[in-house]
């Protein structure tokens, strides 16, 4: 299982172009959702996030509603005084938690400093055990996930092997 980031985003860049033709060749076939789920949960077993906290460094996180309250709570500050501190607007306009050149403001090395009142997304990140709709309709979001994550890299590798997919499909 290849852990190291920069061999991720070597080795996920490599296979983008690959990535796609597998996205539009597992959506043309009719694979058991089951056998991906079980090769996702292999790949998490594998991997410690606590050691790579990448996606902290590299995804916006939406503030819903509810991750404010939450989180405003856990901070003891009220819920305006954590969206003045804590977070901005993305280009849609949307409410993130605030950035730095190091990724999100509650990240502190590899540690999420608000882990227990994280944002629903941080705790469904990379999606792939859990996120609305199936796998394969979920597909999309991975290929660019395998650039810089370690699980969804090593499990798009996984079920390259278990469904035969070929490069030349
Ligand atoms: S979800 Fe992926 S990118 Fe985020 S910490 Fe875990 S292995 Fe790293
Ligand atoms: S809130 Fe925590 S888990 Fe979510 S991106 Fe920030 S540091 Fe990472």
């Amino acid at each position: 299982m290849v852990t190291d980031l920069v061999q991720i985003r070597r080795l996920g860049e490599k296979a983008r172009a690959e990535n796609f033709r597998f996205r539009r060749w597992i959506k043309s076939h009719n694979f058991v959702e089951r056998q991906f789920r079980r090769a996702a949960e292999e790949v998490h077993a594998a991997i410690d996030c606590r050691e790579c906290a990448e996606c902290c460094r590299v995804t916006e996180v939406r503030a819903s509603e509810r991750d404010i309250a939450h989180l405003a709570r856990f901070l003891g500050i009220s819920e305006r005084q954590f969206v003045e501190r804590y977070t901005m607007l993305d280009e849609h306009k949307a409410t993130i938690l605030k950035r730095g050149g190091s990724g999100c403001v509650f990240l502190e090395g590899n540690d999420c400093t608000v882990y227990e009142a994280r944002p629903a997304d941080c705790e469904r990140f990379p999606h792939l055990l859990r996120g609305s709709g199936s796998i394969e309709s979920r597909m999309w979001q991975f290929v660019d996930r395998a650039t810089y994550c370690p699980i969804v890299y090593n499990w798009m590798e996984k079920i390259k092997g278990l469904t035969n997919f070929r490069p030349g499909h």
